[in-house]
């Protein structure tokens, strides 16, 4: 892998713990896994001076704490947050699993506020909630326009990292190529990005923005890896079967072909999961791989929105089509029935009480060949 400047030979059997070999050693009981030498591979996470594990932890599912303090023990040293997980649960899970070996971690979490007062407030309670004095990167979580950079939010990141609450700011996004430019100017106050990055979009347009941001200093963080959630691929026979045959391994081995991603945040929640994805360490991306992905992506295409925004302000009674598929994907990808609701729930009321099975004809084709009409009504249905 390019733009690695350091590895560390992790020896397993001393710590007793296994890494599959073979594709399909994972699917192994554990005492069958093979016990051996793995290298964890790590990248500098742009201007900051940290130096992450190429594969990192996206902590948002996970409620097991044991598994959060298996992947530090195993050498994985990013966990990314945010407050409003698991309905502000998460944060407290989160530090309690890894407050004992803070100084060796790289910690992010996320606030969503829009003032800053608010936003102010969340930094209080997310080092309340993880029992740590600072947190190494805070996040303005999920802005996809260029006006959503609010000065009093950026007012608040500053105030926070004067106040030595947080070493390195951040801003987290669904749409990097809508929000490249901005931030880069803004590169005096923005240390990292987090971006989606997954081997279903636009590979060019987003290899360029990510080249452009890495250029300019800022540490490159990749979210959504695995297209939508592990449990996207558990979806019926076909997905049952991509799973077992390493899905999701292949997924996260596309991203980190990208040397200008400098670590990933798959959503980990079980110690099966961080078997696999430590296997991304050591593993190239390779024909087989990209196989497996093809055929994946074929399985849920109609299922999963890639949030290109192409569909933006095209629904004549005003949904927001990608955010609506972004709350059913929570609860069907990631199994987070409730982050998903509230964010429904959150919508106003003329946009919650719209039902697509109203509309005698969608205006919306997507060219992605998401079923807007249907899996919309499926998020209707599940969350109203
Ligand atoms: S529904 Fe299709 S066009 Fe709309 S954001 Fe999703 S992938 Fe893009
Ligand atoms: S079916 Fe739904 S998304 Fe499509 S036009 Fe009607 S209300 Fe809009």
């Amino acid at each position: 892998m390019n733009g690695e400047t350091s590895r560390r030979n992790f020896l397993l059997s001393g710590l007793a713990i296994p890494v599959a070999l073979n594709s399909n050693a994972s699917f192994l009981p554990q005492a069958e896994k093979t016990k051996a030498t793995a290298a964890l591979t790590y990248r500098p996470l742009g201007k900051t001076g940290l130096k992450p594990t190429s594969v990192g932890f996206g902590c948002m599912n996970v409620s097991d704490k044991s598994v959060v303090e298996r992947a530090a023990d195993l050498g994985i040293n990013y966990f990314d947050t945010a407050r409003v997980y698991q309905q502000g649960n998460n944060e407290r899970m989160v530090g309690a699993a890894l407050k004992p070996k803070r100084k060796n971690l790289i910690i992010a979490t996320k606030t969503m506020s829009q003032t800053k007062e608010e936003a102010l407030q969340h930094i209080d309670t997310s080092l309340k909630e993880l029992g740590m004095d600072y947190v190494d990167i805070w996040h303005l979580h999920m802005k996809d326009k260029p006006a959503d950079l609010k000065d009093e939010l950026l007012e608040a990141q500053q105030i926070a990292k004067k106040a030595g609450k947080v070493r390195f700011l951040g801003v987290s996004t669904h749409q990097l190529p809508a929000i490249v430019d901005a931030v880069i100017q803004k590169a005096a106050h923005f240390d990292v990005i987090l971006t989606q990055y997954n081997f279903s979009m636009d590979a060019a347009a987003m290899d360029a923005a990510i080249g452009s941001a890495a250029k300019a200093g800022l540490g490159i963080i990749a979210m959504k890896t695995m297209m939508g959630g592990p449990r996207m691929a558990g979806r019926g026979a076909q997905g049952a079967a991509l799973k077992k045959e390493g899905a999701m391994l292949a997924a996260l081995k596309w991203v980190l072909k990208n040397p200008n991603v400098h670590t990933t945040i798959p959503g980990i929640t079980d110690m099966d999961q961080i078997d696999e994805d430590m296997r991304a360490f050591a593993e190239s991306f390779t024909d087989s791989d990209q196989k497996i992905l093809t055929a994946h992506l074929r399985e849920i295409r109609p299922l999963y929105c890639s949030m290109c925004y192409k569909c933006e302000g095209k629904c004549p009674k005003g949904l927001p089509v990608a955010d609506v598929l972004r709350y059913l994907a929570y609860a069907e990808g990631y199994g987070e029935f409730q982050l998903g609701r509230q964010n429904f729930l959150s919508l106003p009321a003329e946009t919650r009480n719209v039902r697509c099975t109203s509309c005698t004809e969608c205006t919306i084709k997507c060219p992605n060949g998401v079923r807007v009409a249907q899996r919309l009504a499926v998020a209707q249905e599940l969350f109203a």
